[in-house]
């Protein structure tokens, strides 16, 4: 099979050296990028600014901001059978992008934002629609929901918000879950609302969870 990952954060310039972004190290994507490579299948790795080594075998291609991720995904989705859109795509970013550095007089303090268009949403639209032609109507999407609290009712809601076969749910505020940490407390949740809690475990071991649902779609 062939698989798309996402993983990391986004970036959002203001000025040449001011951005906005989030703690994403990018760890959980790059082991969904391993687990899926070391069971043998074909991984190509999206990756906001992190500082982590590219697993064996894995091809991978850097992005900085949410709509160069996005450019990114819709050209190599095209031949994939599974995007896991493990990314922390940044939300917003400033409304305007200054080509020099701004100089504290320069700023007010206020930041005009504008929305950054959602990665799954807009491929499922794609899919639906089959605007493109050129998109996979059989891909497996998998995305997560990172929350602060339980994140089932959430992962619920975006699993069919965003037409989605699989959602990774999980508490960033607990202990030992969530951004930069090695380990992580996942909640399964597929679109007929089904709701499976994994015991804390490593990343790489949610990431074989994850390789081994999306194989179990496809048989
Ligand atoms: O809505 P929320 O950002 O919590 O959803 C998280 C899921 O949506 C993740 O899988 C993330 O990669 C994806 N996402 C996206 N495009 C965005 C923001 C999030 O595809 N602009």
């Amino acid at each position: 099979m062939r698989f798309v990952v996402t993983a990391g954060p986004t970036r959002e310039f203001i000025d040449p050296v001011r951005f906005l972004s989030n703690p994403s190290t990018g760890r959980m994507g790059f082991a969904v990028a391993r687990a899926a490579r070391t069971a043998g299948h074909d991984v190509t790795l999206i990756a906001g600014p992190v500082s982590l080594k590219t697993p064996p075998g894995v091809t991978r291609i850097d992005v900085v901001s949410a709509r160069d991720m996005l450019r990114v995904v819709r050209t190599v989705i095209a031949r994939a059978d599974v995007l896991v859109m493990t990314a922390a795509v940044a939300d917003w970013r400033p409304a305007r992008r200054a080509s020099r550095k701004l100089k504290k007089t320069e700023m007010s303090d206020t930041l005009h934002l504008v929305r950054n268009p959602d990665i799954l949403k807009t491929i499922n639209r794609l899919v639906r629609t089959g605007t493109t032609g050129i998109l996979p109507v059989a891909l497996i999407r998998i995305g997560f929901a990172a929350e602060t609290g339980a994140p089932a009712a959430e992962a619920v809601r975006k699993c069919r918000e965003k037409g989605l076969d699989l959602v990774v749910g999980n508490d960033v505020s607990e202990p030992g879950s969530g951004f930069g940490t090695r380990t992580n407390r996942v909640t399964f949740v597929t679109p007929d609302g089904t709701v499976q809690h994994l015991p804390l475990m490593s990343k790489l071991a949610v990431a074989r969870r994850i390789v081994s649902f999306a194989e179990g779609v496809i048989q």
